[in-house]
């Protein structure tokens, strides 16, 4: 089939052994391959000019809204590498659900779900060669994005769009071991009829003063509180999902609405009843948290995303009290759930719900 997003190769790409030696250490976000997938949308022209092309700085005029009122979606997902030298995404199509979802809230122009798909493929196809061998849990991470390109400085929708994808050969974001979080009674991160549910760059701007204060107090990231002040519920973390095994075999993640519809949330939910836990989705209050791990009613905290595929919870600290969770160390149904999904998505186990799609 011929690519509706075809390709111009690049003429300089980086060289063999210095790609060698970036994929053997390549940490997260800091290393960028050769091309990038690329489209233009105007309110008159509607999308055009898609291709994957030389990964090359955008031009953009100083007046862009992006610049002024962050009008910018994006999405993040992986390509794996399988043992047999295979590429793979893992569930794209919920990633293109989810940019849709966001773009109508940030009223930006809708990309149909094939461009969505067809520009990852053809960016994964041009840089197959970036796409790490799964030791160490390497990936290529992809990132899709969209954003004003219109300069004007009044507000309303911008009139020019860019649609582009870049890709980092990526390890995982945090180490194995965990992480510990900090109740933020200062910052939510969203609230109902915001903007939380929506994957959009202000988010991630406003959550950068969050994420000082939970390092201020030794913590590694935030967990978020829906901003009520009587009976206040937890919502999730930085840029990712929480769960809470209880000792009556549950799973509990609070409900969707003002979070992020995470990927790994789903595919977790998705697999608890398979490994024997009951899904449960439901506000969850901090003081029910607080309660069941004084009295080891919730037996493991993990967080989850793209990101951070399973990462246990090993510690949670807010004003006033400290827990330390399953004396620190990752739990048992966090560990089987994190080998579970690492496991299809390297292609270790059959895929049984159609998940991956090959490249
Ligand atoms: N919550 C937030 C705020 C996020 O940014 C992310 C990362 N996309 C997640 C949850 C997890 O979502 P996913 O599993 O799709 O990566």
């Amino acid at each position: 089939m011929i690519s509706s997003f075809p390709l111009m190769r690049t003429a300089s790409p980086v060289p063999d052994d210095q790609r060698a030696a970036i994929l053997d250490a390549p940490g997260f976000g800091l290393h960028f391959t050769d091309h990038m997938a690329f489209a233009d949308w105007t309110a008159e022209a509607g999308w055009h000019d898609r291709r994957v092309q030389a990964l090359q700085p955008f031009s953009v005029h100083p007046g862009a809204a992006v610049l002024h009122y962050a009008q910018e979606i994006f999405e993040g997902l992986k390509a794996y590498r399988h043992a047999d030298g295979s590429v793979w995404l893992f569930r794209p199509e919920i990633n293109a659900q989810r940019f849709r979802r966001s773009a109508e809230r940030m009223r930006l122009p809708q990309l149909p779900e094939q461009d969505f798909l067809a520009s990852i493929e053809a960016l994964v196809r041009a840089d197959k060669p970036w796409v790490p061998v799964a030791a160490g849990e390497r990936s290529l991470y992809l990132r899709p994005f969209m954003f004003a390109a219109e300069a004007f400085l009044g507000v309303r929708p911008s009139r020019r769009v860019v649609y582009s994808v870049i890709a980092c050969p990526s390890q995982p974001y945090f180490a194995p071991g965990g992480v510990s979080l900090w109740v933020s009674t200062s910052y939510t991160r969203a609230a109902a009829g915001g903007t939380g549910a929506a994957k959009c760059g202000g988010n991630y701007a406003a959550s950068l003063a969050a994420q000082a204060e939970a390092e201020r107090h030794g913590c590694d990231q935030v967990l978020y509180l829906d901003g009520a002040t009587e009976e206040a519920c937890i919502e999730e973390s930085g840029a990712m999902n929480l769960f809470l095994v209880t000792a009556r075999g549950e799973l509990v993640t609070p409900a969707l609405g003002t979070i992020l519809a995470g990927v790994t949330r789903d595919t977790v939910l998705t697999l608890a009843s398979e490994l024997g836990l009951t899904p449960v989705e439901r506000a969850v209050p901090l003081a029910e948290l607080r309660a069941g791990l004084a009295d080891g009613t919730v037996t493991e905290v993990f967080a989850a995303g793209t990101a951070a595929v399973i990462t246990p919870v090993t510690g949670i600290k807010a004003e006033g009290y400290a827990f330390t969770i399953g004396g620190g160390e990752p739990g048992k149904v966090t560990s089987a759930l994190r080998e579970l999904i690492l496991n299809i998505q390297y292609g270790r186990v059959a895929d049984t719900h159609g998940w991956l799609r090959h490249v």
